[in-house]
């Protein structure tokens, strides 16, 4: 049987990267162009962007470079997609204050590249969020000020992308991925503007993750439960090391390994406000973020979550 093959059965393995995930079966997409469905185990372990050996029925799969997880609201931990590169943080006038923050740095505790999408560059209020966003982020990550909908200032991302990047969109619901989705990559086809009505039907729809292959080159994931969410969850520590404009003057070294930041004694960001190398509105962001990230973990802990 498939599970007796040893290495030198006339069936060979073959590489391949999986390309979607429906749950009880994945497409492989191998380097000759050839794509198969070989089937899993619900709870397999295998996501979207995992390279895999493919032996007949058998997946074995090979170490990855990257994870990305999210946390759903039951406290559940899932591998959202592997292997990817870049993180794209949509964001659109009303999004939420802190969410930029939050974003980067669950990318670089994931290792991946941020980069900020400003959406709906159509609309007037957009002016003054890209303004401010630029003056604040300019030197940390890139920022693309772009309009999904009416499909202009694309190319910057489109090139950013061509450079080979593996990447997802994060934001809240209603910036607009979809229709970016659709903007970068028409195959893809996704409703737009019809989140609510869908998360109403909660988990009778299914949920299929893709990887997507541009034109111009690059690839993007889509997975609708990750599209989705709003918040990312990351831990004190993880702030306090990654928080931007703090990451950019180079390792922190305060007297204390796990220093927040707050009011230690010897605490280099407090110095580095001090000289106004940091600037106090920044700093007071950081700040506020810890308070809140302080009281989720809290409201984790109390759930039962592991940290
Ligand atoms: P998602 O929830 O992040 O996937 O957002 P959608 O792509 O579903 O878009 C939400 C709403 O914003 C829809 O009504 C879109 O038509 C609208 N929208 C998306 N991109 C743009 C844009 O560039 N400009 C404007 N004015 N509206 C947009
Ligand atoms: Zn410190």
């Amino acid at each position: 049987m498939a599970n007796k093959l040893k290495k030198n059965d006339s069936i060979e393995a073959s590489r391949g990267l999986i390309t979607a995930h429906h749950g009880v079966e994945v497409e492989v997409a191998f380097a000759t162009g050839k794509r198969r469905m070989v089937r899993v185990k619900r709870n397999s372990g295998h996501v979207v962007g995992d390279e895999v050996e493919v032996t007949g029925e058998i997946l074995l799969r090979l170490p990855r470079r990257t994870e990305l997880r999210r946390r759903d609201g039951g406290g559940g931990i899932h591998l959202v997609a592997a292997n990817l590169d870049v993180l794209g943080i949509v964001v659109a006038p009303n999004s939420q204050a802190g969410f930029i923050d939050r974003a980067i740095v669950a990318a670089r505790v994931a290792e991946l590249h941020p980069f900020v999408v400003v959406n709906k560059c159509d609309l007037e209020d957009t002016a003054l969020l890209l303004a401010g966003l630029s003056r604040v982020y300019a030197g940390a990550v890139s920022v693309f000020p772009l309009s999904a909908k009416e499909r202009t200032g694309l190319e910057p991302l489109v090139a950013y992308l061509s450079q080979g990047h593996r990447g997802v969109f994060v934001g809240a619901s209603g910036v607009g991925k979809s229709s970016l989705l659709n903007a970068l990559c028409p195959a893809i086809d996704l409703k737009v503007g019809k989140l609510s009505e869908q998360s109403g039907l909660g988990r009778h729809t299914t949920t299929v993750s893709t990887l997507h292959a541009l034109a111009g080159g690059g690839e993007l994931v889509d997975t609708p439960g990750f599209r989705d969410f709003g918040l990312v969850d990351i831990l004190t520590d993880e702030l306090a090391t990654h928080f931007p404009g703090f990451e950019e003057h180079g390792h922190l070294r305060c007297h204390f390994r796990d220093c927040r930041h707050r009011t230690e004694p010897g605490c280099a960001v407090i110095k580095l406000v001090e000289q106004e190398l940091i600037p106090a509105d920044r700093y007071a962001v950081y700040l506020e973020l810890l308070g809140e990230v302080e009281s989720d973990q809290r409201e984790a802990r109390s759930r039962g979550w592991k940290n």
